[in-house]
C-alpha cells in the first residue's frame, strides 16, 4: 500500500476482494481498505467492475446512507512480474451489516422500520441519478457506531450511462432477494432494486426470509411465480396489515409494486402501526400508502430531475429509535439459507422450470467488524427541503447554481428572506461557511416564522455555524429548527453533530461539559435529550 495508508487488521474477504481496517496517515482517520483479490489482477473485467463499484459508490457518496468513497488507488509493486492490485478507500463502519445483526437475532422492530427508511432514502437517490444497485440484501448494508445503514457494494450497480458489465445471460445478484423480471433474464430496473427491499423488509420483520429453499434454482422459481407468503401467518406478533404491503412490495409485476422505496418503507411503517391480527385493515392501509405515495413519487420525479437537489430532498424517517433490549426477529437465527452471490446462465430457462446453473459462489468471512473503539463515523449531510416542494422563485435557482454569490447588500432592492436564504445555502454549499453566516442571519429575521424560508434558513445556519467551527452557537439554533415540525429526522443529526463537536471542543477544554449554550435537555415535543456521550437521544420510540 501507499505510504499514506496503513494497514490494520482484516476485517473480511468477498467475492472479489479482502477488506481491512487502515490507518490514513496523512488525514488521521480511521479507514476501510477494499483491497482486489490477487487473483483478479489480471482479469480486466474483475479490474473494470472493481473500479466502476469506485466510481458509482461516490457518484452516491453524498448520501447520508451510502458508504462515502475517499480514494481509489493501485498498490505499487516492486516485482515486475507481479501486477498492481486496485484498492479502494472507504469510510470505515464499525457496526458490522444487517446480516450479521439478523444472525444474532438482535433486531429490534423500530430499528427495523428505521433501516429500511434509510435504506430507501439511499436507493431512491441512487435512482434519481440513474443507478441501480442490483444487489440490496441485508449483507451489503453495513452500519456504523450508531447502527445507521450505509449501503454498500455498488460491484455490481449499474450506471444508466455504462453498459451491463456481464455477459449475455449472465445475471449477477443473490438468489434470496432477486425480482422476478431479473430471474427470468429481463434487465433489473428500479422496481427491481425495490422488490429486493420487500424482501428484506420481509425479512426483518418476519426473522426469516420469504422463500428459503436450499437451491438456487428452486428459489429463483419461486420469485418467478409462488406467491409470497404471509407475514402475519409466518408471525403472529404482526399485523395483518402488513401482509397487503409486502405482497405489493413483492408484486410479480414490476409496474404492479410501489412507485418508491419511500413508499414502501412508508406503508410498511404505517401497517406496523395496527394491532396484530387486523388483516381486515390490510386494504385501508395499502389504500392509504397508494394515496400518498402518488403525491410522493411526483416529489421524487422532480427531484431526479433536479441535478444536486438530490442530497438535499426531504427524507422523511421514523424517529430513531431510542435503545431497547432488543428481541429475536423470530426464527432467522435457527434457519438460515445459504448466502451465496451467483452467476446464472440461461435464464430464460428459469422461467421454463430448467435447473439453473448456479456459480460463483463466495463467502465473505467476517472477522470482528465491529469492534474498533476509535472508529470515526464519516459525517455525510443533507440540507432538509420540504418534501411538497414548492417552486422556488427564479432568482433563487440562479443563485444557487452560481459559484460566486453576489452579496445580499451588493443588491439595488432590498433582497427578500427567499433570496437571502438562497444566497446563504449557495455560500455554505460552496464551503463558504463564516460568509454564509451573515446572510443567514439575515434570512432568518426577515422571513415569516411561518414559512419554509424560516425553516431553511435555520437549518443552514446552524449548520454553516457547526461547519464553521462554532457548534456552540449551532445548537440553540438547531434546536429551534426542530421545533418546526418539517424533517425534523434531518435536523436532529445536524444538531446530534453540532453536539458531538461541543462535546469534542469541551473535552479538548479540560473535560468541561458543552455548558449551556446546548439547548434545552427536551425540545417542545418533550422527545430529545443528550446522553452523557453528547449523544441525543430519543424518549419516544
Ligand atoms: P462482493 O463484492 O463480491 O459482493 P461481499 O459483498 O461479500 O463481496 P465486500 O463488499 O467485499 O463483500 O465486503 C466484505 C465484508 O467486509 C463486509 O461484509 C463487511 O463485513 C466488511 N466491510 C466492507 N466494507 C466495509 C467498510 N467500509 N467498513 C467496515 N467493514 C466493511
Amino acid at each position: 500500500m501507499p505510504e499514506r495508508y496503513e494497514l490494520i487488521r482484516h476485517i473480511a474477504n468477498g467475492g472479489m476482494a479482502s477488506v481491512w481496517c487502515a490507518e490514513d496517515r496523512l488525514l488521521g482517520r480511521r479507514v476501510a481498505i477494499k483491497l482486489l483479490a490477487e487473483r483478479f489482477a489480471h482479469d480486466q473485467t474483475a479490474v473494470r467492475r472493481f473500479k466502476r463499484e469506485a466510481r458509482t459508490a461516490a457518484r452516491l457518496s453524498g448520501h447520508p446512507n451510502v458508504v462515502t468513497i475517499y480514494d481509489v488507488g493501485e498498490t505499487a509493486t516492486p516485482d515486475p512480474d507481479e501486477p498492481p492490485r486496485a484498492f479502494i478507500v472507504m469510510e470505515f463502519l464499525a457496526g458490522g451489516t444487517v446480516a450479521d445483526a439478523l444472525r444474532c437475532g438482535a433486531v429490534t422492530q423500530t430499528e427495523a422500520i428505521w433501516w429500511l427508511h434509510e435504506v430507501a432514502s439511499a436507493l431512491d437517490y441512487a435512482h434519481g441519478r440513474g443507478v441501480l444497485h442490483r444487489d440490496i440484501k441485508p449483507a451489503n448494508l453495513l452500519l456504523d457506531r450508531d447502527r445507521s445503514v450505509h449501503v454498500a457494494d455498488f460491484g455490481i450497480a449499474q450506471l444508466a450511462t455504462e453498459d451491463t458489465l456481464t455477459a449475455d445471460g449472465q445475471l449477477l445478484g443473490t438468489a434470496a432477494y432477486l425480482a422476478p423480471e431479473r430471474a427470468i433474464g429481463r434487465p433489473a430496473t428500479e422496481a427491481s432494486d425495490r422488490y429486493s427491499l420487500a424482501v428484506m423488509a420481509f425479512e426483518l420483520l418476519v426473522g426469516e426470509r420469504p422463500f428459503t429453499d436450499q437451491r438456487f434454482a428452486v428459489q429463483a422459481r419461486q420469485h418467478v411465480d409462488a406467491p409470497p407468503p404471509s407475514p402475519s401467518e409466518r408471525n403472529p406478533r404482526l399485523p395483518g396489515a402488513l401482509d397487503a404491503v409486502l405482497a405489493r412490495g413483492m408484486a410479480k409485476r414490476p409496474q404492479d409494486r410501489f412507485p418508491t422505496a419511500h413508499a414502501l418503507a412508508e406503508a410498511v411503517e404505517t401497517a406496523l402501526a395496527q394491532p396484530a391480527t387486523s388483516a381486515t385493515t390490510a386494504t385501508a392501509v395499502l389504500a392509504a400508502a397508494r394515496s400518498g405515495t402518488a403525491a410522493r413519487s411526483g416529489t421524487a420525479a422532480r427531484g431526479a430531475a433536479a441535478p444536486g437537489a438530490g442530497a438535499r430532498r426531504a427524507r422523511s424517517r421514523p424517529r430513531r429509535p431510542a435503545p431497547e433490549p432488543p428481541h429475536s426477529t423470530g426464527r432467522r437465527a435457527a434457519r438460515r439459507a445459504p448466502r451465496r452471490a451467483i452467476a446464472v446462465a440461461a435464464l430464460a430457462a428459469a422461467a421454463a422450470g430448467v435447473a439453473l446453473a448456479a456459480g460463483a459462489t463466495h463467502n465473505s468471512s467476517p472477522n470482528t467488524a465491529g469492534s474498533t473503539a476509535h472508529a470515526q463515523r464519516t459525517v455525510k449531510h443533507a440540507t432538509p427541503r420540504p418534501t411538497a416542494a414548492k417552486p422556488k422563485p427564479k432568482a433563487t435557482q440562479q443563485t444557487q447554481t452560481q459559484a460566486s454569490v453576489t452579496p445580499a447588500a451588493a443588491t439595488t432592492t432590498p433582497p427578500t428572506a427567499d433570496t437571502l436564504e438562497a444566497q446563504g445555502h449557495a455560500l455554505m454549499d460552496a464551503g463558504k461557511y463564516t460568509s454564509a453566516i451573515p446572510v443567514l442571519r439575515k434570512a432568518v429575521t426577515s422571513a415569516s416564522p411561518a414559512s419554509l424560508t424560516y425553516a431553511y434558513a435555520l437549518f443552514d445556519l446552524g449548520r454553516s455555524l457547526r461547519l464553521s467551527g462554532d457548534p456552540r452557537a449551532a445548537v440553540p439554533v438547531l434546536y429551534k429548527r426542530l421545533q418546526i415540525p418539517n424533517q425534523t429526522e434531518v435536523v436532529r443529526q445536524e444538531l446530534q453533530l453540532a453536539l458531538r463537536a461541543l462535546g469534542q471542543q469541551a473535552q479538548q477544554q479540560g473535560g468541561k461539559g458543552p455548558g449551556p449554550a446546548q439547548g434545552p435537555g427536551k425540545d417542545h415535543h418533550g422527545h430529545d435529550g443528550q446522553n452523557a456521550s453528547g449523544d441525543l437521544v430519543t424518549n419516544q420510540d
